[in-house]
């Protein structure tokens, strides 16, 4: 059932806990990338534009119930205050007096932002001493925070329920919930699905709750690997989960019994050397079937790609979760980025979910011609993966 979002409630004079994720990267009190505060603008607008005293909160970081001031909101309330247009208050605590007075002092369409509510040990305990004192500045809830919204804490799942009024989500919950959620439910047909990444432990699950819904499924990453040895193949010194097979075997055959197209690399790009922090490689190979002992595949190759990019062409939706190959490194991109470049100039509804994947897309710069992308890394996978988001489902139904 539907998640009721800020616009499906009164929130006019109403003091609305705004639980966003700031969780920017920082450099010596630097913010090094805004983009989650420009992702968090169109709710907070909306709810100053609607009159709502506006009270942010959001963790940075992992100060582990220390009041650290390396991670310290403030800079977030510089940025944000400037990105709005209209002061934000900071307050250097996120509960107690201080949080009481400057919550009372507040006019309808005021923005005050909290400490981290990762300073108090109970946030990420889900204590409800903490949460009890979160719901006592609030009459509503909104959660707006994807990326924590799988974590049951104080401030994500915990304060809903001692909060009397509406628990509701924010835009960005609302998007994602959109796109991973309704987009790959009933997605519109061909829908394809492209799995890579390190491990098919990480993926067996999303892999699984994928076959029940997608048409194909095109494999690449270190993953390939496990299907390939599963499947008789030799793969040299490539990474690969040899107590997997039967896993990797149950998905082909799954795959069978449900008429989805799974497909797995035709070829792999090889090297005899991988320096993963010196970002090098040594000598690169193509090759087709085996890979022979002192090589190891950190790429799709060429035959592969052509084969993905056709499927991906004649899709109608596109969901990707990780990358191809080893995308950090420049040689070893090339398999990533043209899939990157088949997603983002195809027709279809694009989604990407997964950090590193993302990563992988900004990387390529065909992100701004992809449909969706998540921000949450971890809470995407769970969400694809069929599992129920605490910090969504404490949220009040349609
Ligand atoms: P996501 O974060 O999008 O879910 P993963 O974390 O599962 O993706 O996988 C990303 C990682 O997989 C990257 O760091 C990438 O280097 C690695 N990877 C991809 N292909 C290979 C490969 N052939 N060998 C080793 N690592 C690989
Ligand atoms: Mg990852």
């Amino acid at each position: 059932m539907a998640i009721k979002t800020v616009k499906d409630i009164n929130v006019s004079g109403k003091r609305c806990f705004v639980r966003c994720d700031f969780n920017v990267p920082l450099d010596n009190g630097v913010i090094t990338d805004p983009n989650r505060i420009v992702a968090a603008l169109p709710t907070i607008k909306y709810l100053v534009e609607n009159k709502a005293k506006v009270i942010l909160t959001s963790h940075l970081g992992r100060p582990k119930g220390q009041k650290l001031a390396e991670f310290s909101l403030a800079p977030v309330a510089a940025a944000l205050a400037e990105k709005l247009g209209q002061p934000v208050t900071f307050v250097d605590d996120c509960v107690g007096d201080k949080v009481n007075a400057a919550v009372a002092a507040m006019k309808d369409g005021d923005v005050v932002l909290l400490e981290n509510v990762r300073f108090y040990k109970g946030e990420e305990k889900n204590d409800p001493e903490l949460s009890k004192q979160f719901a006592a500045i609030a009459d509503v809830f909104v959660n707006d925070a994807f990326g924590t919204a799988h974590r049951a804490h104080s401030s994500t799942a915990g304060i809903a329920e001692f909060i009397k009024g509406d628990k509701v989500s924010g835009f960005l919950i609302e998007k994602e919930l959109e796109f991973l959620g309704d987009k790959t439910a009933n997605p519109d047909r061909p829908f394809t699905v492209i799995l890579g990444g390190a491990k098919v432990s990480d993926k067996i699950t999303v892999i699984d709750a994928l076959l029940e819904k997608a048409d194909t499924i095109l494999i690449g990453g270190a993953m390939a690997y496990t299907f390939a040895i599963a499947q008789g193949a030799k793969v040299g010194s490539s990474m690969n989960e040899p107590d997997k097979k039967e896993t990797a075997l149950s998905a082909l055959s799954k795959a069978k019994a449900k008429g989805v197209q799974f497909l797995l690399p035709v070829d792999h790009v090889i090297t005899d050397k991988l320096d993963f922090a010196g970002k090098a490689v040594g000598e690169l190979k193509v090759v087709e079937g085996d890979i022979p002992d002192g090589w190891m595949g950190i790429d799709i190759g060429p035959k592969t790609v052509k084969l993905y990019q056709d499927a991906i062409t004649s899709s109608k939706t596109v969901l990707w979760n990780g990358p191809m190959g080893v995308f950090e490194i420049k040689a070893c991109a090339v398999g990533t980025f043209a899939v990157a470049k088949a997603v983002a100039e195809g027709d279809a509804c694009s989604i990407i979910g997964g950090g590193d994947s993302v990563k992988a897309i900004k990387k390529s710069g065909y992100s701004d011609k992809v449909t969706f992308m998540s921000t949450g890394g971890g809470a995407s996978l769970e969400f694809l993966e069929g599992k129920v988001l605490p910090g969504v489902d404490v949220l009040d139904r349609k």
